[in-house]
């Protein structure tokens, strides 16, 4: 074992985390779980979904055998769609592919959908120790510092070198408890903007340190300016229902639903679609705008609310939609700012009734 591993190890013996709901009772099943929902998102809010999700699909056969808008629906709010697409997929594909058991090998658990190396590593690792190098978030940070590795991790040569010493040092023993260690050292010690490196089990060791600057790793993505696109939701009301589509299965918010959606302000084509006749609406107003940021571009979106005196037909028979009653809430994927208009609403309507 290296130096740098047993320093390691010694700190998180003494401070590592070890209550966390996914250490407790492990099986391949809930650490690959836990492992999906921690991408991207922080510890304290990943606990109640995935305790919420365990208690709905206690194995991953009953995850498989769910409908997709279950899956979603103890989704929303956690972001990042696609996982949760994958997460679901994989499940179909170890019950019709593996009987039912997650595969020990980690280029096959790689190949499931949504299972990249990093996961694959921690999940064998953790559940059947053995001895696969991880390398999320947390870790690339703190080996970048440790190691002064510069550059961008989401570039290949990088990345590359990361995986050379996440590697070097991932010890053959102990490696639940190390890569474990690891992923805490970056969470409490190693943190993005405020690294503890008094408090560091290497400190003596890390360059980043005896340099002075360990904000510069990792190096930052290259900077491009995230366009700016528009749209109208067209948010029809009609008796305590609101209207909405699912979105196509690919693209954003994949699965999801969604209101009808307007490329323009003037939204009387969408009603036109949707077979909503002009004498049939009491009432149209523009709801405060709002941007809504994905990744790669800044979504403007200005809610448009049509309360109708009846209910259409033809919405009902051509459109793959459903009404929403907002007294009593179906359970489905909703994109996260629909979720927060559909919050909202029954205030809106009440604030009109009293002006
Ligand atoms: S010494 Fe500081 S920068 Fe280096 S690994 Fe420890 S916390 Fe991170």
């Amino acid at each position: 074992m290296t130096p740098f591993a047993q320093a390691i190890l010694d700190w998180y013996e003494r401070y590592g985390r070890k209550e966390l709901p996914w250490q407790q009772n492990k099986t391949a099943y809930s650490v690959w779980l836990s492992e999906i929902m921690l991408q991207q998102t922080q510890v304290a809010t990943v606990i109640p979904y995935y305790q919420r999700f365990l208690e709905k699909f206690p194995t991953v056969i009953d995850l498989a055998n769910a409908d997709q808008d279950e899956v979603l629906h103890l989704w929303t709010g956690l972001g990042y769609y696609a996982r949760a697409r994958n997460l679901h997929k994989a499940a179909k594909a170890v019950v019709n592919e593996h009987n039912g058991e997650f595969p020990l090998d980690i280029e096959q658990l790689n190949a499931l959908p949504g299972i990249g190396r990093s996961t694959a590593a921690a999940v064998l690792s953790s559940v059947y120790k053995q001895p696969h190098a991880i390398l999320d978030g947390n870790v690339k940070r703190t080996l970048a510092r440790a190691f002064a590795v510069e550059g961008w991790p989401g570039k290949k040569s990088v990345e590359n070198q990361l995986w050379h010493y996440a590697e070097q040092h991932t010890p053959n023993v102990d490696v639940d408890k190390y890569n474990q260690a690891m992923m805490d050292m970056g969470a409490m010690v190693c943190t993005r903007s405020k690294p503890k490196c008094s408090l560091c089990p290497i400190s003596e060791v890390c360059k980043a340190n005896a340099q002075g600057n360990p904000l510069d790793y990792p190096g930052k993505k290259p900077k491009k300016e995230k366009p700016i696109k528009e749209t109208w939701f067209v948010m029809v009301h009609y008796q305590g229902q609101v209207w909405l589509e699912q979105r196509p299965q690919t693209g954003i918010w994949g699965g999801l639903f969604c209101f009808p959606q307007s490329e323009h302000t003037d939204i009387t084509g969408s009603l036109e679609h949707l077979g909503i006749d002009q004498s049939s609406i009491a009432e149209q107003r523009t709801l405060v705008a709002f941007r809504h940021t994905f990744s790669h571009y800044h979504l403007d979106i200005t809610p448009v609310l049509v309360e109708l005196t009846q209910q259409p037909n033809v919405i009902m028979e051509d459109n793959q939609g459903l009404w929403y009653n907002l007294s009593q809430p179906k359970e489905i994927g909703l994109a996260a700012p629909v979720k927060q208009l559909l919050e909202s609403l029954p205030f809106e309507l009440n604030n009109k009734e009293s002006l």
